[in-house]
């Protein structure tokens, strides 16, 4: 950035100030007001919780962070009394017998003795985010999971925000799904053969097949939703 345009709210002058960087203040009030009515708040709109504890005034319901904290507001403290919440639900959880253990479907692994072109390329199928056409390749033959595959350039600003987003949604599906990323720069015959067009672009396969060709970059919830839906 190179500055902020300022606009005085009440002549409507605008006038530009030069900086190089730009810090939110947003205020102190709790932004509380969906749970008005539903657990205790203070006047000033703090979740009130009994001291020393994140129990709020609904039995398993618990408040952490900033909005139970008109005092510190800080990182720290708001993760420590995140913790603080996570393991009182989780209490709260197992002394009602409501807890659910979830396991991920593991998935069957072709277990392979690794090639020696697969050492020289570093490819390892175990592994879930991969790069380049030789591990494509690979994937592609001999993955019995979803292969979500990245097509990117260097000078494509929009796949420098898709690929953070993306990893992300991988990583919560971690050992069910296998990523690859391919620079179209660096491997621009895998690009034509797959029809690429423009990036950032994503195609999903399983079993050799094309599901799904996702262009530009979209919200985190559409790659989780089809991820979820086809893994
Ligand atoms: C400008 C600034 C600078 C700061 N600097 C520091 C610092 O240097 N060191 C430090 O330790 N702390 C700092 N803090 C404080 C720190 O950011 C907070 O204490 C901390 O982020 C609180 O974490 P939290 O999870 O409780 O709340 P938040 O980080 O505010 O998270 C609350 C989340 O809930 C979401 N949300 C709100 N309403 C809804 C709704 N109805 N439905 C769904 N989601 C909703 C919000 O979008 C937000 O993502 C700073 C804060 C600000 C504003």
């Amino acid at each position: 950035m190179s500055g902020v345009l300022l606009r005085e709210v009440n002549t409507g002058d605008q006038r530009e100030l030069e900086a190089k960087g730009l810090f939110y203040g947003i205020g102190h009030s709790p932004n509380s007001q969906l749970l008005d009515g539903q657990v205790q708040l203070d006047v000033l709109g703090y979740v009130l919780v009994e001291e020393g504890t994140s129990r709020t005034s609904v039995d398993g319901v618990f408040a952490a962070g900033d909005v139970q904290d008109h005092e510190w507001r800080q990182a720290v403290t708001a993760a420590g009394s995140g913790c603080i919440a996570a393991l009182s639900v989780e209490r709260y959880l197992t002394s009602n017998n409501l807890l659910v253990e979830f396991h991920q479907p593991v998935t069957e692994e072709v277990k392979k003795e690794l090639t020696d072109r697969d050492v020289q390329e570093g490819f390892d199928i175990s592994r879930t985010k991969h790069r380049g056409q030789y591990a494509l390749r690979k994937l592609y033959h001999e993955s019995p999971r979803l292969v979500c595959v990245l097509y990117t350039s260097p000078t494509c600003g929009p796949c420098r925000t898709l690929k953070p987003i993306l990893g992300k949604v991988i990583d919560e599906f971690d050992q069910n799904v296998h990523f690859v990323e391919i620079d179209i720069e660096e491997d621009p015959e895998i690009a034509e053969a797959a029809g690429i067009m423009g990036t950032p672009c994503v195609q999903f396969f399983k079993n050799k097949d094309m599901l799904q060709i996702v262009s530009g970059v979209k919200m985190k919830k559409e790659y989780r939703e089809f991820i979820e839906e086809n893994k």
